[in-house]
């Protein structure tokens, strides 16, 4: 997508100013379970039913989905309550037989958004269709191949598109299944505003009692939509079972859930919050210039280790930093971590520039 997308009538014709609500169970495993659960997220207030009939599962030997059979109980969910339906797509032949039964949406999951050959592969099976294609971000943290996806699939003539937000891959040890990262999927907004983009916190949390926070804050964000994977009785799920929530849970949420507006046109408020705009504005001028001063001490430190022969890390004198800034924060209130993690990049960033200053004086005594 080299110019903004410019597309985004299929997202207002489904849901209005309203986010879109995609909900339905992680697999489809029987007729009975799609079919109630169907009833109950449109009861909720979804439009769309998701589920999943080939599933890409991370080790063989699990539950991969009950196949082309569940696409007729899909095609009899939409039958009885008038909602739209969605699939994940992998392969050519899994459009084929969607589009046989008459699935409106499809969407790219993020095994398969990772990879340019199959993402192709699924673009030219979608030529000459009008669907609306919905591409997961990649499972690794790369807006341009999550980009890239996008591109594939609009190349090949497809208008109705919009992206998935369903976090990514990390070691880290953190309460969540797949990483948010929320400023990657900003970024997307910000370059493509008529994007529609939605937030798939089912499987960003992992964990049922999660989901509904990641959801509201998506929608704080001002993300258009979410997906929310439901199911009638989500403990006897046959995949993800964890993350599942039923629809009645989803109805309360959905009741309960508050949709900011995107600006306000109160002066009083505007102006209040113009004043509050300006102090941050000049709260940043100013960490700007005590990051400069903090540089400029770290480049005098490094003179003197130089001449002196000392290494650059002081193991003691890190440590020192740290604890004083993890005291400076609780006095001050300020969370933690996030103190921890500036000081570590301040700390990085002045071994670095250290390192320059040795290379620069050794070149200089060299000559
Ligand atoms: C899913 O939606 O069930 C799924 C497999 O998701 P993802 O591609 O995000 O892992
Ligand atoms: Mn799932």
């Amino acid at each position: 997508m080299t110019v903004a997308y410019k597309y985004n009538d299929w997202l207002k014709k489904i849901s209005g100013n309203q986010p879109l609500i995609i909900a339905g169970p992680c697999s489809a495993e029987t007729e009975e379970q799609v079919l109630q659960t169907a009833q109950g997220v449109k009861n909720a207030g979804a439009q769309i039913l998701r589920a999943g009939i080939w599933k890409p599962r991370t080790r063989p030997g699990n539950f991969e989905g009950v196949g082309a059979i569940g696409l007729s109980w899909v095609k009899k969910a939409k039958e009885e309550t008038g909602l739209l339906a969605t699939i994940e797509v992998a392969q050519p032949h899994h459009i084929e037989l969607a589009l046989e039964h008459d699935i409106d949406i499809f969407w790219i999951g993020a095994r398969t958004s990772v990879n340019p050959f199959a993402v192709q592969e699924i673009a030219e099976a979608l030529k000459g269709t009008d669907k609306i294609v919905l591409v997961k971000n990649p499972i690794n943290p790369d807006l341009a191949l999550w980009i890239g996806a996008l591109e594939r699939i609009e190349k090949a003539g497809i208008t109705k598109l919009g992206a998935i937000h369903r976090g990514f891959s990390s070691y880290k040890k953190m309460p969540y299944r797949n990483e948010p990262l929320w400023q990657i999927p900003i970024d997307l907004k910000t370059q493509y505003p008529n994007l529609p983009l939605l937030n798939d916190a089912s499987h960003i949390s992992g964990k049922s009692e999660n989901v509904f926070d990641i959801a509201q804050t998506a929608i704080e964000l001002r993300f258009d939509g979410l997906m929310i994977e439901t199911h009638i009785r989500p403990e006897n799920a046959w995949s993800d079972a964890r993350q599942q929530v039923t629809p009645n849970a989803l109805k309360i949420f959905l009741k309960n859930l508050n949709v900011p507006n995107d600006k306000t046109f109160d002066p009083l408020i505007l102006k209040s919050l113009n004043v509050l705009r300006k102090d941050i504005d000049e709260i940043d001028v100013q960490l700007i210039q005590f990051l400069k001063d903090r540089i400029e001490k770290t480049e005098d430190i490094a003179e003197i280790k130089f001449k002196e022969n000392i290494a650059i890390y002081q193991k003691e004198r890190w440590l020192d930093i740290l604890s004083k800034a993890r005291i400076n924060a609780k006095e001050n209130n300020v969370n933690l971590k996030l103190a921890e993690q500036i000081f570590r990049f301040l700390h990085q960033e002045s071994l670095k520039v250290q390192h320059q200053i040795f290379k620069a004086l050794k070149t200089k005594k060299d000559a």
